[in-house]
């Protein structure tokens, strides 16, 4: 998904600094300096505790899928000519749960409990969004093993 007249990320007050380090390549979660609590969506108090000492991290961009639908008929015309696409829960190695589409040829075969990496996808004027796709084979496979 890196084409068309797909929407362009619309910062806030709380989201600005995770859209600019985007444009960077980096995924930033918040992570509470009282109870040491990670989240996801930005927010300016902590969801855990309330608290409003919030630092800035930056996430490895490990993950894996939660869970995941996927769509065959797209809720807005735009997204229309990339259907079939998947919609996922990606549980960030962090701990947070974020929603994003699973990017890649192989997306479509995508399972509960796969291991996805950070991807971003061009929006146009340097905007850039945080993606996932597979991360291929889980280390330790035993494909293969005694031949
Ligand atoms: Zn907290």
């Amino acid at each position: 998904m890196s084409q068309m007249n797909l929407p362009q990320p619309v910062a806030n007050a709380d989201s600005a600094p995770y859209w600019a380090a985007a444009r960077e390549r980096r995924l930033l979660i918040r992570r509470c300096r009282d109870c040491g609590a990670s989240h996801f969506m930005p927010r300016h108090l902590c969801p855990s505790c309330w608290s409003d000492q919030l630092d800035w991290i930056d996430a490895s961009g490990g993950g894996s899928v939660h869970s995941y639908t996927i769509v065959r008929r797209a809720s807005a015309a735009a997204f229309a000519p990339l259907t079939p696409y998947v919609l996922a829960l990606i549980d960030l190695d962090e701990g947070p749960r974020m929603v994003s589409n699973i990017l890649g040829s192989d997306a479509l075969q995508v399972r509960i409990g796969d291991r996805v990496r950070l991807t971003f996808e061009d929006r146009g004027d340097g905007h850039l969004l945080p993606q996932f796709e597979r991360a291929g084979q889980a280390v330790g496979t035993l494909a293969g093993a005694g031949t």
